[in-house]
């Protein structure tokens, strides 16, 4: 059966002419700099690099190779699954300052649904627009699924992990705006690298006026 919740946010999306979908962690939350400056604090880190510097150099908590211990990843998981713990993660500046050139679908991220309202209160309180929060704890193939699904209703996404490209089937025509210093993509998608929010928020703006 087809939820409530479901048609509404389809309703959004077919009435909202410009349209991409916006990932949260690392596109608009400083997620893995709030969980770096945890265990800094709580665990310590030989290299003696800051938050900024751990996340420049391991992308993510999760590849920091003294970090990989049962306490870690369980203190990560906890903060992953709650919904409260949404509203302390910093929020990306470059992003609230372009978020107004960026016509917006819906929010799409791997966060458990369990924890809708927290991102919910966490967008609110950094003024970003109100839009359908998509959200659920399954992987990159879903979040793929969806782009897929609501193409062209959705007409892309804004993500800083390139292995979204990976799930994506070669017919999909939408465009991937990847939020990274990446480079030499080898891939069939249409996707344009944008190191910083400011290219993202001029080749949105190209892109609309095309
Ligand atoms: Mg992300």
């Amino acid at each position: 059966m087809v939820s409530r919740t479901f048609l509404k946010n389809t309703i959004v999306l077919i009435v909202v002419k410009q349209k991409f979908a916006v990932d949260l962690d690392e596109t608009l939350a400083h997620t893995n700099i709030l969980w770096a400056d945890h265990h800094i604090k709580y665990y310590g880190n030989p290299e003696k690099l800051n938050a900024n510097e751990i996340v420049r150099k391991y992308s993510f908590v999760k590849n920091v190779p003294y970090w990989q211990f049962a306490e870690a990843s369980k203190w990560v998981e906890s903060h992953i699954n709650s919904s409260d713990a949404k509203l302390e993660i910093p929020v990306i500046k470059q992003a609230k300052e372009n978020i107004q050139y960026i016509p917006i679908a819906c929010y799409l991220t791997n966060r458990p649904f369990s924890t809708i309202q927290g991102t919910k209160e966490w967008l609110s309180l950094h003024n970003f627009p109100k839009r359908p929060v998509l959200s659920a704890n399954k992987g990159l193939e879903w979040k793929a699924q969806q782009l897929e699904r609501f193409y062209p209703y959705i007409s892309g996404i804004i993500d800083d992990n390139v292995e979204i490209t990976n799930y994506l089937s070669e017919q999909y025509e939408g465009k991937i705006i990847l939020y990274s210093n990446q480079e030499n993509m080898a891939t069939h998608l249409d996707v344009v690298v944008c190191p910083t929010w400011n290219d993202i928020a001029i080749e949105v703006q190209r892109l609309i006026r095309e």
